[in-house]
Order: structure tokens, then C-alpha cells, then sequence
């Protein structure tokens, strides 16, 4: 069984960057990360290990307990950022700057007097940091779900980690179902995103299967999965080596490798040997 790893795969320079900023503080034990630093259970593991307080995404409404907050790189609203400040917390601020982009997008969209249709899952924390400051939006999850608004000017703007062409197509069927509307349509999915979605196509090229790492609640990774499910190509999705079943490989020649956004690259690196030495003990069994 040969493996192919995608051009583009695992983490972003926004998960990145986020992770050098902690590692960087030396009393874990003083700070309270606001929220899923990422979406990855091992990184979370190891934070809980170094430490660190931590508040989960849903419970976010009550008040840290240490006088230091660190925001993740999914951001939060700048009502949230401020009841914060007014607590008398001191930030630390690991907010993706393309996070910060579609905030502002947001934000432009409703001083034009557009009602804001933002693009993305219901309930996601970047979602929820977006629409915390907007008075007039609907979120879109879907292309099923674009219907008559009754607003002359739409403004549309996504969730970072959305598929570009699930984007594209949202807005086309919004300005079919609202012919009568000014639409304007900003781009807001973020380029490492972009990226690998594209290496992902060029992946589905060449292989029979392909295994997917990544975070269970990482939204990217299941994106990826889910372009495999339309390609018709199937995709496993593991957190790490150890979930990696050898049945799911009978029969399969070439194998493709990819990992979402939030994934350390020692677990990438961990699924492809493993992957490497079922290739071996297949080979062997032949
Ligand atoms: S997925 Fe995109 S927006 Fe999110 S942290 Fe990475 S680079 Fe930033």
C-alpha cells in the first residue's frame, strides 16, 4: 500500500502562533484559557497537564477565577472582550488576525446597513464571537437553508474554515431567492483553509481511502472528511495512530494522508508510520 501525504496539511500558522504564545507563559497556573485553545484533544490534554484553568466553550458566561484570561485563536466578541476588561481581567490576546478579519468584515457589512448573513455552523465559538456584535444577522449553515429575506441590502461574510465552493454556492442561491436585494459578498475563509482544501482535491486524485487527523470537535477536519464523502472516496478520521484500524485498509493500494489545521505535526508524523508499517505487514501478507 503506498501513502500519499497531501502538498498542504495539519497545522495553520493562526493554531501556530497561539500555541508559541503559551508556551511562552511560565505560570500556567495564573491563567485561564477562555474556551478550546484549538480543537484538538491532545494539545488540550497537555495544557490541562502543564496547569492551566480552563473554562469550556458553553460555560463561558461565568467569570474566570484567575485575574489573567487568555483569549483562543477563535476569538470572542468585543462585548465579551470588554465584560472581561471591566472584571478587571488582564488579556492575553491569541485571536487569529484572519479571525479578526471576519470579525471586521462583520462589522463593515452592518455599518453599510445590511442585514448580515453569516456563513457557518450554528454554535460554533467563532460564530458566536462574530454575531455577539451584530444587532441584524441570520446564520446560514447551508445551502438549504438561504431563504427570502425581506431586507433590501444582504451582506454576506463566512466562517473562516468553510469550504470556498460551499461559500461560493450559498451566495449564488442567495441572490437567486433575493433578486430585489443589494448583496455584497465578502470572502472571509481563511487561506491555510483555502489550502488545504485544494491539496485535499489534488489528493482525491490519486487515492482509493484517505485517512483524515484531527481533532473529533475540529471543524476543518470534519470539512475535509465530509469532501472526501462527496468525492465518494472514504475517509477515515483519527486523532492519532492509535485508532487506526488495519481492516480498513484490505484492498486499498494507494492511501492519502491529510490533517486538519489544529493538528501537531508529532501526530501526523505518528499516523504516517503507522501507516507506513500496515503498508509493510500488507506487503508481507501478499
Ligand atoms: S484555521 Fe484559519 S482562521 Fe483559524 S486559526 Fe488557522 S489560519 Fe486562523
Amino acid at each position: 500500500m503506498q501513502v500519499i501525504l497531501a502538498d498542504v496539511l495539519g497545522m495553520c500558522f493562526g493554531v501556530r502562533d497561539a500555541l508559541a504564545v503559551i508556551d511562552d507563559i511560565d505560570r500556567p497556573d495564573a491563567v485561564t484559557i477562555h474556551g478550546e485553545l484549538v480543537h484538538n484533544e491532545k494539545v488540550i490534554e497537555q495544557l490541562h497537564g502543564r496547569g492551566f484553568h480552563m473554562v469550556e466553550e458553553d460555560r463561558r458566561t461565568s467569570l474566570p477565577v484567575t485575574d489573567t484570561v487568555l483569549i483562543t485563536a477563535h476569538g470572542v466578541s468585543r462585548k465579551e472582550r470588554r465584560r472581561l476588561e471591566q472584571a478587571g481581567k488582564r488579556l492575553i490576546d491569541t485571536t487569529c488576525p484572519l479571525v479578526t478579519r471576519a470579525h471586521d468584515a462583520a462589522q463593515k457589512l452592518q455599518s453599510e446597513g445590511c442585514h448580515v448573513l453569516v456563513i457557518g455552523k450554528p454554535g460554533h465559538v467563532e460564530v458566536e464571537g462574530i454575531i455577539g456584535d451584530l444587532d441584524d444577522f441570520t446564520i446560514v449553515p447551508s445551502v438549504d437553508a438561504v431563504r427570502e429575506y425581506p431586507h433590501r441590502k444582504l451582506g454576506i461574510m463566512c466562517q473562516t474554515t468553510t469550504p470556498a465552493d460551499q461559500a461560493e454556492r450559498i451566495r449564488r442561491a442567495v441572490e437567486q431567492k433575493n433578486p430585489h436585494a443589494d448583496v455584497r459578498f465578502i470572502d472571509t475563509v481563511c487561506h491555510p483553509t483555502k489550502d488545504h482544501q485544494k491539496a485535499l482535491e489534488k489528493l482525491l486524485d490519486q487515492v482509493q481511502a484517505v485517512v483524515v487527523v484531527g481533532g473529533r470537535n475540529s471543524n476543518n477536519t470534519k470539512q475535509l472528511v465530509r469532501r472526501c464523502a462527496d468525492r465518494g472516496v472514504p475517509a477515515f478520521h483519527v486523532q492519532d495512530a492509535a485508532d487506526l484500524r488495519p481492516e480498513w485498509f484490505d484492498g486499498i493500494d494507494v492511501v492519502g494522508l491529510t490533517a486538519g489545521t489544529s493538528t501537531l505535526e508529532a501526530t501526523i508524523r505518528g499516523v504516517h508510520q503507522s501507516l507506513r508499517a500496515m503498508r509493510s505487514e500488507l506487503e508481507a501478507v501478499r
